[in-house]
This record gives structure tokens, C-alpha cells and sequence, in this order.
């Protein structure tokens, strides 16, 4: 019987298809050592999560063995407190009960003594009444007593001040009088040496006044004086100065007219000398220029002749051979 194995995995087929397919799938096989590893690493954990079991087992018991031990413990322990919280609520009471007692001893001492207090206090305070309406009495009289002296004595006081006051009186009404009529009178000779005195500053300043007075009248006399002959000797001179000025001025322009003058005679005498030129020229001028027409004249009236004898002698050789050998040779 043969057997198809694959070669990666080890795994045993009994048809060759299975085989192929196998082989011939997307995913690749396990190979042979991945799995022997891959199995003894399970082995391996198994046997871990095993002792970790059996330790948490172990540890379960001994911790339920110390909770039930604690629950004991605890227990005792509760049933001892709740003993001794009894204890301590009977000692409780009875401190409580010993403490009313003694406040209640407390209490009754305090109010017999607060009885007895009160009573020496009345006792007290009746005495000092007694004791103070005595002296109030006797303040009261002594104070009536003075008052009465005090006013005594006040009255007489102010009879004296009243009379001393009038005495007083009269006496600065005399002396006012007195003082009065003598400032009346010093006061009039004052004013009579006052009135004497105005009358004479008065005197003495009309007088100064007047002689000011007579003294500038006198200076702006003597100053208008001045200033009138300052005036007219300004005036003479500016007068004597517009003179010589108008003078100079007056031969300044007849010496420019005389000078004008002659320029214009000058100037006329040589227009005239000019024009005369000028005459002269043109009229030598004509005179050669009729003279020149006279000669051309005479010149073409001598060549006019020249050709009549010309044109006779060619017409007529003959005879003015002849009559030039009649007529006399100086007539040539
Ligand atoms: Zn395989």
C-alpha cells in the first residue's frame, strides 16, 4: 500500500489528489519543525497554567483558613469592646450621678451664700442711705449757708462797685469837661496859628506866583524877541539866497540862448552857404550842358552840310568842281 506524503508537512495522504490539493492550495502548509515547536510550546503553557492553578488554589485555602481565623478574631474582639463600652457606660452614670450630686451640693451653697450676701448688702446699702442722706442734710445746709453768705456779699460787693462806679463817673465827666474845654481851646488857638500861618504861606505864594509870573512873561518876551530876529535874518537870508540863485539862473539862460543863437545862425549860414554851392554847381552844370548840346549841334549841322556837299558832288562832280575851282580857297 503506498502512501503520498507531503515533503513541508510531513502529512500522509492516501490518494494523490488529496495530495495535490493540498499542494496546490493558496495558503502554505505548516512545515514539519514549525509544528513540532509550535506543540511544545503548548505543552509547555499547559503545564504553566497548571502550577499557576494549583498556587491559586493554594493561596485560596490559606487565605479563607486567615478570613476565617480574622472573623474569629473579629468576633472576640467585638464581644471584648461591647464588655467594655458597658463598663464604661455604668462608669459613665455613674460619674453623671456623682456630678449631679455635687451640683447639687454646689448649687445650695451658692444660694445660701447668695442669701447671706444679699442680706449684709441690703444691710449695707441701708447704712450707706442713712449715711448719705446725713451728709446730703449737711452739704445742703452748708450750701444754703454759703449761698446766703455769697449773695451777702455779692450785694455789698456791687453797692460798692455802684458807688465807686459813680464816683467814677463824675469824676471822668469832670475831667471830659475839663479836656474837652481845653482842646476847645487848643484847638482854637491851632486853628487861629493854622488860619495865620495859610494866611502868610498864601501871602508869600501869591507873591512868588507873581514874580514867576513877571519872570516868564519877561523870558518869552526876550525869546519871541530872538525868535522874530532869528525869523528875519532866516528870511533875509533865504531871500538874498533865492536872489543870487534867480540871478545865476538868469545868465545861465541868456548865456544858453546867446549860445543857441549862434548855433542857429551858424547852422543857417551854412544851409545858406550850401544851397549856394548847390546853385552854383547846377548852374555850371546846365551851362556845360548846353554848351555840350550847342557843339552837338553844330556838329550835326556841320555833318548835315558835309553830306549836302557830298551827295551834290556825287550828283553833280562836274560842277562843283567847278564851282569849287571858282570859289575862293580861304572859304575852306
Ligand atoms: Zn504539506
Amino acid at each position: 500500500m503506498t502512501k503520498y506524503v507531503c515533503e513541508r508537512c510531513k502529512k500522509e495522504f492516501k490518494k494523490k489528489s488529496n495530495l495535490d490539493d493540498h499542494l496546490s492550495r493558496k495558503k502554505l502548509c505548516e512545515s514539519y519543525e514549525d509544528r513540532l515547536a509550535r506543540e511544545k510550546e503548548q505543552k509547555e503553557k499547559e503545564k504553566e497554567k497548571k502550577q499557576i492553578e494549583k498556587a491559586h488554589k493554594l493561596a485560596m485555602k490559606e487565605e479563607n483558613k486567615f478570613i476565617s481565623h480574622l472573623d474569629k478574631v473579629i468576633q472576640q474582639t467585638e464581644e471584648h469592646k461591647k464588655l467594655q463600652e458597658q463598663e464604661r457606660q455604668n462608669e459613665l452614670i455613674r460619674q453623671q450621678e456623682l456630678k449631679k450630686q455635687q451640683e447639687q451640693e454646689e448649687l445650695r451653697l451658692q444660694y445660701e451664700r447668695q442669701q447671706k450676701y444679699e442680706e449684709q448688702e441690703m444691710l449695707r446699702q441701708l447704712e450707706l442711705k442713712r449715711q448719705r442722706d446725713q451728709e446730703e442734710m449737711i452739704i445742703h445746709h452748708e450750701i444754703q449757708r454759703q449761698k446766703e453768705q455769697e449773695e451777702l456779699r455779692r450785694q455789698q460787693e456791687l453797692q460798692k462797685q455802684k458807688e465807686e462806679q459813680e464816683s467814677l463817673r463824675q469824676i471822668e465827666i469832670q475831667y471830659q469837661k475839663r479836656q474837652t474845654e481845653l482842646r476847645r481851646q487848643h484847638d482854637l488857638k491851632r486853628q487861629k496859628e493854622e488860619q495865620e500861618s495859610l494866611r502868610q504861606i498864601e501871602i508869600q505864594y501869591q507873591k512868588k506866583q507873581t514874580e514867576l509870573r513877571r519872570q516868564q512873561q519877561i523870558q518869552k518876551q526876550k525869546e519871541q524877541d530872538e525868535l522874530i530876529r532869528h525869523q528875519e535874518i532866516q528870511r533875509q537870508k533865504e531871500h538874498e539866497e533865492l536872489a543870487r540863485q534867480q540871478d545865476l539862473q538868469k545868465q545861465k539862460e541868456q548865456e544858453e540862448m546867446l549860445r543857441l543863437k549862434e548855433i542857429q545862425r551858424q547852422t543857417e549860414e551854412d544851409v545858406q552857404r550850401q544851397k549856394e554851392h548847390e546853385e552854383l554847381a547846377r548852374q555850371q552844370e546846365l551851362r556845360q550842358f548846353h554848351e555840350n548840346r550847342k557843339q552837338m549841334l553844330l556838329q550835326q549841322i556841320e555833318q548835315k552840310n558835309n553830306e549836302q556837299v557830298r551827295r551834290y558832288e556825287r550828283t553833280y562832280e562836274g560842277r562843283f568842281k567847278k564851282t569849287l575851282g571858282l570859289l575862293p580857297k580861304s572859304s575852306y
